[in-house]
């Protein structure tokens, strides 16, 4: 169904519509949070982008990522900005919406993807101030709600209320060799063989997991996704449902 035969159009004025999805690396969420946006007129906000930003400066800076008091006053003094252009609400499915990212006022977005700032961010993610100072901006950024949110902690702390929650999971292996085949995609070599893409991926999800402040998991009332025996259009496919479902009866709850 398209978005224009929608039952339940997210730009309806007074709607705040906010799906959050979550879950570890290379689950599938930026794919899917991108496909739920054109589909259900959303904006889409990946939030790994912003810890992706900030580590970047910390590297540029030769800052030790380990040392939360350093990270803290470089985030007193960095503004990051998430932009991510609204879909045609005529033609939803015209057009990906891409996300930006900027670094006072840098557009770093083509900088933050390599294994270097991948492995950063991971790092500087776990201290406490700084998450709660990217929570903040978050929270801001979606303050008008109509948006899906990606990221590690959405469901559970960013925005605890959202209508829609999804966990997107699946087997490090799988995870691995899809985010291997995307860089395979992108270039002729990819950088890391795919042992040591799923060797990374385990180290991230060990740091993301187990970290003291809101630790990756799913929020309780979510829907868990499995996608380890999925293709990525078949999760897609799942999403899109229980997307629609959620939207379905909170339409009926409110008749
Ligand atoms: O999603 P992505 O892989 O781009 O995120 C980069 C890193 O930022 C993750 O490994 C994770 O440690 C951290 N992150 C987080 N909370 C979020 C988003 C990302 O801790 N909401």
């Amino acid at each position: 169904m398209s978005f224009a035969d929608s039952p339940l159009c997210a730009f309806e004025p007074g709607r705040k519509i906010i799906v959050a999805i979550d879950g570890p690396a290379g689950a599938g969420k930026s794919t899917i949070a991108r496909h739920l946006a054109r589909h259900f007129g959303l904006l889409n906000l990946e939030t790994g982008a912003m810890y992706r930003a900030f580590a970047l400066k910390a590297l540029r800076l030769d800052l030790p990522l380990d040392e939360s008091s350093g990270l803290e006053r470089l985030a007193a003094e960095t503004t990051i900005r998430l932009e991510s252009s609204k879909p045609d609400p005529a033609t939803p499915e015209s057009g990906e919406q891409e996300n930006r990212v900027f670094l006072d006022d840098e557009d770093v977005t083509g900088l933050i993807r390599n294994h270097t700032v991948t492995d950063a961010a991971s790092r500087v993610s776990v201290f406490p101030a700084i998450r709660a100072w990217m929570v903040g901006l978050q929270q801001q950024l979606a303050a008008e709600g109509g948006v899906v949110m990606e990221g590690r902690d959405i469901g559970t702390v960013v925005f605890p209320h959202a209508e829609v929650k999804i966990f997107l999971d699946a087997a490090p292996e799988v995870r691995g060799l899809r985010r291997y085949d995307q860089a395979a995609q992108l270039g002729p070599a990819p950088p890391q063989q795919p042992e040591e893409v799923i060797r990374d991926l385990r180290a991230r999800d060990e740091r993301d997991r187990n970290r003291a402040d809101s630790p990756l998991r799913p929020a309780p009332d979510a829907v868990l996704l499995d996608s380890t025996h999925m293709t990525l259009d078949q999760a897609v496919e799942a999403a899109e449902a229980i997307v629609a479902a959620k939207l379905n009866l909170t339409a009926i709850q409110n008749n």
